[in-house]
């Protein structure tokens, strides 16, 4: 694999940047493989590469129905942080920011992580009780978190309204400094290259339409828009669409799957220096570094597979936005979109072996996945290359909903991005 450097930079510019080679290869699909990742979001792409990079298994596909990143990996607003309530989570999320601090030069591709702080508001006396037990349980987990009063909200982020005479008065937030933003798109593009350059196949444009068993119930491949592969093990990562792809193995989950919308506006210039959400209105915001106000809610009220979404959910952020930043009111909403969230009743993710031997899940992110991509990469290779879940995802099984171990972040989830 070349890699980027200021000299390739400056000597690629000599030649108008025509003379850049391909990022990753277009492979057609052998008969076989070690293992097959279905779905090339930037999970599963992350579990390939530390498949090839950390368990010296490279004779792994990555299937995927429609181009590598085009799923919630590039529809996602883009928010990390790891301040979750229980310590299992934590310790998730915190092993994921662990991995973002170095991931651009891990992959030699610049993922622009930017821990420009995410701040959570808090606009009641229950919001405030509720944060600051949450700040507590983060300082014992070793997660970072700190309470601001209004007047420091407003001095880290000046466009805040700390009004008192709005519906909705900030009443103080919790602040997490190294939370903020990573270029969704760069994240999978990244991971894509460097999975392919570890020997990885990436197959686009190829959906899995089947999940064979052999006879002693075990996995024996998928069936595919290009025919059969046979494969050892087979890891589901296939976001909004789990539910469906496991049902091909026989294996129901509980997940529903609901719309989630997001917006931006026209790009203007830096404006917006950090993350601010705010669970009680259902609303968040932050600015891309093209300029652009990137704003989200919560998912919509009805399960669908439609991306799209309801217009009111827009209209009701919005009003939120506004209500919060009169400086935004005047600006112009340049478009919107969904994604198919896949959620769980206790809107914890599920990292696990499934009852079918060689299958493996990764599923149930909900609306906040994408700040655990390189964490849940590589304890989901873990799990598939030993056949026995890394201690960091142990609880993340199926199981928990039959035994009742849930891992109850609701809270966190009102507005999890
Ligand atoms: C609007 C929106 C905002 C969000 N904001 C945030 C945020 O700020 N922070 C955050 O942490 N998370 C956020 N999320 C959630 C986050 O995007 C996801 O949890 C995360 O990206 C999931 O990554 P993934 O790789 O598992 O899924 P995806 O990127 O969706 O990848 C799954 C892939 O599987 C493919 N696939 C499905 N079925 C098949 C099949 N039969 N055969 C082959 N391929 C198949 C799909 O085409 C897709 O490419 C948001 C989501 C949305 C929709």
């Amino acid at each position: 694999m070349k890699r980027y450097s200021f000299l390739e930079l400056a000597k690629n510019a000599f030649s108008a940047h025509q003379n850049w080679g391909r990022q990753w290869r277009a492979p057609e699909p052998k008969a076989e493989y070690d293992v097959v990742i279905v779905g090339a979001g930037g999970h599963g792409l992350a579990t390939a590469y530390y498949l090839a990079r950390e368990h010296g298994i490279r004779n792994v596909a990555v299937i995927e129905k429609g181009w590598l990143g085009g799923g919630n990996t590039g529809r996602n607003t883009t928010i990390v942080r790891s301040n979750y309530l229980w310590e299992e989570s934590a310790a998730l999320y915190n092993h994921a920011i662990g991995l973002w601090q170095n991931l651009s030069q891990e992959l030699n591709y610049n993922v622009m992580y930017s821990a420009r702080g995410v701040m959570m508001l808090a606009h009641t006396i229950h919001d405030v009780q509720v944060s600051q037990r949450h700040i507590h349980a983060n300082r014992l987990a070793g997660v970072q978190n700190e309470w601001l009063t209004p007047e420091q909200a407003r001095d880290y982020c000046p466009p805040l309204n700390i009004s008192k005479n709005i519906r909705y008065p900030v009443m103080g937030a919790a602040l997490q400094r190294v939370g903020g933003t990573a270029r969704h798109d760069a994240v999978a593009w990244g991971y894509a290259r460097g999975a392919d350059a570890l020997g990885v196949d990436i197959i686009q444009n190829c959906a899995v339409t089947g999940i064979r068993r052999s006879q002693d119930g075990s996995v024996e491949g998928v069936e595919t828009a290009k025919g059969f592969i046979k494969a050892g093990k087979v890891g589901v990562v296939a976001a909004g669409h789990s539910s469906v792809v496991m049902e091909m193995a026989g294996v129901r989950l509980p997940l529903e799957s609901f719309p989630l919308q997001a917006l931006v506006s026209e790009p203007v210039k830096p404006a917006f220096p950090c993350v601010v959400m705010s669970n009680t209105i259902h609303a968040y915001i932050s600015q891309s570094d093209k300029g652009e106000l990137v704003i989200g809610a919560g998912t919509d009220q009805f399960i669908s597979y439609s991306q799209t979404g309801g217009i009111h959910i827009s209209n009701h952020t919005i009003d939120a936005i506004c209500e919060l930043f009169p400086h935004f009111r005047r600006m112009r909403m340049l478009r919107n979109w969904g994604g198919i969230v896949d959620t769980t009743p206790d809107r914890s993710p599920i990292l696990s072996k499934t009852p079918v031997p060689g299958l493996y899940v990764n599923c149930g992110w909900g609306t906040g996945g994408f700040k655990a991509t390189p964490g849940s990469g590589h304890v989901f290779a873990h799990t598939i290359a030993r056949d026995e879940p890394h201690p960091i995802n142990a609880p993340f099984t199926i199981d928990r909903f039959r035994t009742g171990r849930l891992i109850d972040e609701a809270a966190a989830a009102a507005v999890a991005h």
